[in-house]
């Protein structure tokens, strides 16, 4: 061990701080998930039927996505895009996103969270005002913060309030509204619709995060808002397309500007060249007629699993590949106990706490995939019909 460099009050305040999060029933722990990342995953030892990841297609861990393959151009890109990171295989996949998409180009970023953090921020800065429902991701309330714009929160989901807030809101030099389209906590979906016509007659852009729609929803996996007049899109490849990166796709003069002042996007080493090559092969996938059949399997595999717990009396928002089953209480507490017993049953559905959802609202939030039979959907419902008294 090297000799401790940090002052021990430095490390007593920080146990203290730890202390206090485990006390109030939110401390987080690393947990090995082994044996791919399909239906049926190895936790803790044993193996359990796994309702917690966003491998909606199935493809993070099959063969025929196959793995990482050498690249004529090596593996690391060894300096960020702008410097001299930039590969052929990364423009490749551009192309070929914003060919997937109809739109006029796209950027590649290393992680979703980074894509809206950097998009956000340079899209709107001090003089321009933000929208942002009150139940977008992390990394949409960080670009906010970040951009340092005038941020206004309307309510989830919520048209008519988005409108009220738009009149309210002084004049700026830009506007920009966010929202997520399949809602991660909530698997219900955005009214893109509605909201991009409220925001063109505001005179606003909208910006549409649909990191767990890509791939799993819509025309050739092409998202909720495929064929709606959006301005800005967001995906990731850590989710249906079972790899890593992402990208903000839009006008080419929006492009232009973000790949010059998104910070996460600047001052980031670009993403390994076999990595890209293998999410260029996704999207294939993705877009083709094997996306279509998973596609299918995802819908089928909804509708199972919708039936079967509402014929177990849990009252469910409409089919979605995401379903919140909040507990009775709302406490950090009920919910991770409750998914210790269900993991020992052999069910593995993680708990979710503030922050990732608002304080009292704490639930299991179960993901489907393709690959789940539906045997293993009808045996889980089993299971969780068993619990049925300990979920409001
Ligand atoms: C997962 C997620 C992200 C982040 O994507 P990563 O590639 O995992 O960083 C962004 N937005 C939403 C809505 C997400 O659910």
């Amino acid at each position: 061990m090297v000799p401790q460099s940090v002052s021990s009050s430095f490390l007593d305040s920080v146990a203290a701080d730890l202390t206090a999060l485990d006390t109030a029933g939110l401390r987080r722990r690393l947990r090995v998930v082994a044996g791919g990342r399909g239906p049926e995953v190895e936790l803790e030892g044993r193996r359990v039927l796994n309702l917690s990841s966003n491998n909606y297609l199935g493809l993070a861990s099959d063969p025929l996505l196959g793995v990482p393959e050498p690249s004529a151009d090596g593996v690391g890109s060894a300096a960020s895009r702008l410097i001299a990171g930039t590969a052929a295989s990364h423009q490749s996949l551009e192309t070929d996103l914003a060919d997937w998409l109809g739109v006029e180009a796209a950027l590649l970023f290393n992680s979703g969270y980074q894509a809206n953090v950097g998009a956000v921020s340079a899209l709107v800065g001090p003089d321009d005002a933000v929208f942002s429902d009150e139940l977008n991701h992390a990394s949409l309330i960080d670009g906010c913060r970040l951009s340092r714009a005038r941020v206004f929160v309307y309510r989830h989901n919520d048209p008519d309030d988005l409108a009220h807030q738009l009149r309210s809101c002084p004049p700026v030099r830009r506007r920009l509204v966010l929202t997520e389209s399949l809602f991660s906590m909530d698997g219900d979906l955005a009214n893109v619709a509605s909201l991009t016509a409220i925001a063109h007659a505001h005179d606003a852009a909208i910006l549409v995060d649909e990191a767990h729609a890509y791939g799993a929803l819509g025309p050739a996996g092409r998202g909720i808002a495929a064929d709606l007049a959006v301005d800005f899109r967001v995906g990731t490849f850590g989710k249906a397309f079972g790899t890593f990166g992402a990208f903000f796709a839009g006008p080419r003069v929006a492009i232009e500007w973000v790949l010059n002042r998104a910070r996460s996007f600047v001052f980031t080493t670009a993403l390994p060249m076999p990595l890209v090559d293998q999410t260029r092969r996704a999207l294939a996938i993705v877009r083709g007629s094997e996306g279509d059949a998973r596609r299918a399997a995802l819908a089928r595999a909804m509708d199972v699993f919708h039936v079967e717990l509402s014929a177990a009396g849990f009252r469910l928002p409409p089919p979605s590949p995401i379903i919140p089953l909040r507990v009775k209480g709302g406490d950090p507490a009920s919910v991770m106990a409750l998914s210790a017993d269900l993991l020992a049953e052999g069910l593995f559905a993680q708990g979710i706490r503030p922050p990732t959802v608002p304080p009292g609202t704490a639930r299991l939030r179960l993901s489907l995939m393709a690959t789940h039979t539906p045997e293993q959907l009808r045996s889980a419902a089993q299971t969780l019909a068993r619990h049925r008294a300990r979920f409001t």
